[in-house]
């Protein structure tokens, strides 16, 4: 049989994409390709679960068109599935005079993103929104919210198959033969023909993407994000969640507490450099992944400039009094006895070949294979309006 649409992924995104493929063409024939034997296992199933409201991205940029209108599209859809979410709100806060300008800064990026009722608090204020915080200046972000998004990606997947996609679990792809009017995926037991084909494979869309693209300028390289846990006689100390000011000169906000929507409250993520794309856990090393990662020009530029970042993190990953002073920052009253290790999640961050840390979403479409290339934070929050765009994209080519 041949499909009119292949997915490769499994993921928020290429399961949002699948479904609004059906929405916009309900007699397309589709089928998602997955690797593992569930769906939603890597950065989808151990991410922050925060609904991000749009507040940091760049005016104009795909991650914040697409941020704030996934934004609601999200919301719509926990509401019509039963997916339970809190709109509980965020606070950002400056811990001292140099980060003051910077949160101004953020105060009118997420005006200018249309973000109604951001409210500038004082030293005072802070507190009234979470009595245990230190800082000198806030900014309370309404709209923030939580969310599992392993329970929404399992009801993307859910739907597909009511609608009549298939998905295939245990399925790696290893190769894609593009051809004009129909390619080949082949995976690791079987060979399947679709029209287009549509790359959403996280951690490793750059591999794919390169089966079919020749001088594809970027890499994925993975950054590992780890946690800590309150334990549960000290989860008073943080109400909801509560983020520093971030370094607007790297990709990632800086570890920050958040109460999970299905209870308990985590201190994370930090951000090092993980020796395997989906290398969880310090030890788990790929000598191939890695040498890759570290002979990547762009990679060696990014190490250059941000090794005085890249080590603190290194540090604070190897040293729990390290990682709780970061924490003690943002709540002094924090200790090291009150944290309990807690998971870890792997980003995907797209390096160009002259070292920068590709910002925005990443769509790169080539003959019948669209290839979305960089899907990181806020893509969890942003998957119904990436998918749409997606969608948009393939059926064009159909
Ligand atoms: C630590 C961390 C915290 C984050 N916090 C947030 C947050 O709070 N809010 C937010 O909006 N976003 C957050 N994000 C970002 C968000 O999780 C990701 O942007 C989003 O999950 C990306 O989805 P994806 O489908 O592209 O990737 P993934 O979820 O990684 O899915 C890719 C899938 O492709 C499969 N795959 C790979 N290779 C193959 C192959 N060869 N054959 C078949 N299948 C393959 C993988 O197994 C995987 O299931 C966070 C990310 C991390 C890592």
């Amino acid at each position: 049989m041949q499909y009119d649409i292949i997915v490769v992924g499994g993921g928020i995104v290429g399961l949002a994409t699948a479904l609004q493929i059906q929405k916009q063409r309900p007699e397309s024939t589709i089928l998602l390709l997955e690797k593992e034997s569930e769906l939603a296992r890597h950065q989808t199933g151990n991410n922050s679960g925060v609904i991000h409201s749009g507040l940091y991205y760049k005016p104009g940029s795909l991650k914040a068109a697409n941020c704030i209108t996934g934004y609601h599209m999200l919301l719509d859809f926990c509401k019509e599935n039963d997916i339970p979410y809190d709109l509980c709100g965020k606070i950002v806060v400056a811990t001292d005079e140099a980060e003051k300008p910077l949160l101004q800064n953020l105060f009118v990026r997420g005006e200018q993103n249309g973000l109604k009722n951001l409210k500038k608090l004082t030293k005072e204020e802070l507190k009234d929104y979470e009595p245990h915080v230190n800082g000198i200046e806030g900014i309370f972000v309404p709209q923030t919210g939580i969310v599992d998004y392993k329970k929404v990606a399992d009801k993307y997947g859910e739907l597909i198959q009511k609608k009549g996609g298939e998905i295939k679990l245990n399925e790696k792809v290893i190769d894609i033969k593009a051809e004009s009017d129909s390619s080949t995926v082949i995976t690791e037991k079987n060979e399947y023909t679709g029209r287009i084909i549509i790359n959403c494979a996280g951690l490793y869309s750059d591999k794919i993407a390169r089966l079919t693209v020749k001088n594809l300028t970027i890499k994925i390289i993975p950054f590992r994000g780890e946690y800590f846990k309150l334990k549960k006689e000290k989860e008073y100390l943080v109400k909801n969640l509560i983020y520093p000011v971030p370094d607007p000169n790297f990709p990632f906000l800086g570890v920050h507490f958040t109460r999970m929507v299905k209870g308990g409250v985590e201190a994370g993520p930090n951000a090092v450099l993980a020796f395997k794309r989906e290398g969880y856990k310090k030890s788990q090393i790929n000598l191939a992944e890695l040498g890759e990662t570290l002979a990547w020009p762009g990679f060696q530029k990014v190490a250059v400039k941000y090794w005085k970042t890249g080590f603190g993190e290194m540090y604070r990953s190897f040293s729990k009094a390290a990682f709780t002073k970061a924490l003690q920052k943002l709540i002094p009253e924090i200790q090291e006895e009150d944290l309990v290790e807690g998971g870890a999640g792997v980003r995907a961050q797209a390096c160009d070949r002259d070292g920068g840390l590709v910002d925005d979403f990443l769509i790169l479409e080539e003959k019948q294979v669209i290839n979305i290339c960089n899907a990181p934070s806020p893509a969890a929050t942003s998957s119904l309006a990436i998918g749409e765009t997606v969608a948009r994209l393939a059926l064009k080519k159909l």
